[in-house]
């Protein structure tokens, strides 16, 4: 690891001297608040043996700036409207601008602002599956959402997973209860059309999922283990989990998910998380929009 030698500060602009001949990103998380810049360019010092130049700049759009700090209305959103769900945007580093820079790394270039060309670029990367420079960022969403629907959303393996566990801890009487019911499609085998106006449904389905909790309760009290009584939990009972992919991975869920062949209760899902990730990566996710014919 370099020695740092000196450090010149002009407007945004950080000129580091280090005596290191390692390459540059080894020696970034030494210098402190580095999260906050990113290396613009690096340069052979006069005497290349002993020193490196590194130019960092702020960025303009840190991750620490992007990331609201607590939840707000714009980044919390309750896709199946019963009060329990919910889908948070807890987390985003890297927009646009670093989807151009991967790409124009090739040519060992470097963007501070997207311009029309830009735009240009990424539409062309999305029109052609270059895909690669959509990898250079991360979203964590923090979901609530049925455990039938997370068993759908957990397919989806190239991205990162935490889960509530309901052996730690004993789940909550909180179940989703559908405000309408729709029929079985008999074209397409796995999907639903139209709706079911039997009233007594709805009454069916909450008494029958209100007994499996009554026994739930029952178990734990007799004594039975949590990772034991759960097993009578039914599959409308809430869970939580953090979901942390990249623009690539996103955008991949968001194409099967948002498909009309989708769940409607995962494809309620996805369109938060579409709502919720477009304002970071406009020109992006326009341009995956308009390829997928995505809504
Ligand atoms: C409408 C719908 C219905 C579905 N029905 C069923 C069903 O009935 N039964 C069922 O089991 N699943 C079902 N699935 C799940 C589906 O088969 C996929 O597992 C899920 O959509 C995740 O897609 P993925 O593998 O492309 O995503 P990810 O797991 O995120 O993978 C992303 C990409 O990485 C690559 N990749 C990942 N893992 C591998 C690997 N092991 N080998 C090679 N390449 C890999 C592939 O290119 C893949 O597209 C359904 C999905 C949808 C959208």
């Amino acid at each position: 690891m370099g020695l740092l030698l000196r450090t010149q500060k002009q407007q945004n602009k950080f000129t580091i001297t280090v005596n290191t001949t390692d390459y540059p990103l080894a020696f970034c998380p030494k210098l402190g608040n580095t999260k906050q810049k990113t290396i613009i360019s690096y340069t052979q010092h006069p005497q290349p043996e002993k020193a490196k130049e590194y130019v960092l700049q702020e960025n303009k759009t840190n991750f620490s700036q992007k990331t609201p700090a607590s939840s707000t209305p714009t980044n919390l959103l309750d896709p199946l409207g019963d009060g329990i769900s919910s889908l948070e945007l807890v987390r985003v580093s890297g927009g646009d601008i670093d989807v151009v820079n991967a790409a124009r790394v090739s040519f060992g270039t470097l963007v501070e602002e997207i311009s029309d060309r830009d735009e240009k670029l990424i539409r062309y990367l999305v029109q052609h599956d270059h895909t690669s420079p959509f990898e250079h960022n991360q979203l964590s969403f923090r979901v609530k959402c049925p455990l039938f629907v997370a068993r759908q959303w957990m397919r989806h393996r190239m991205n990162s997973y935490n889960e509530i566990s309901y052996r730690y801890t004993q789940a909550p009487v909180e179940f989703y209860l559908p405000s309408q019911w729709r029929r079985q499609d008999t074209v397409n085998k796995q999907s639903s059309i139209g709706t079911v106006s039997d009233a007594h449904v709805a009454d069916v389905y909450r008494d029958t999922v209100q007994a499996c909790f009554a026994a739930y309760e029952k178990m734990l009290e007799s004594g039975v283990c949590r990772e034991q009584a759960r097993g009578v939990l039914p599959s409308c009972t809430y869970t939580q989990f953090i979901f942390t992919c990249n623009l690539h991975s996103l955008v991949h869920f968001l194409k099967l998910r948002l498909h009309p062949g989708a769940q409607h209760e995962i494809q309620v899902y996805a369109q938060g998380m579409l709502a919720l990730a477009t304002p970071h990566f406009p020109a992006s996710l326009k341009a995956w929009q308009e390829k997928w014919g995505l809504r």
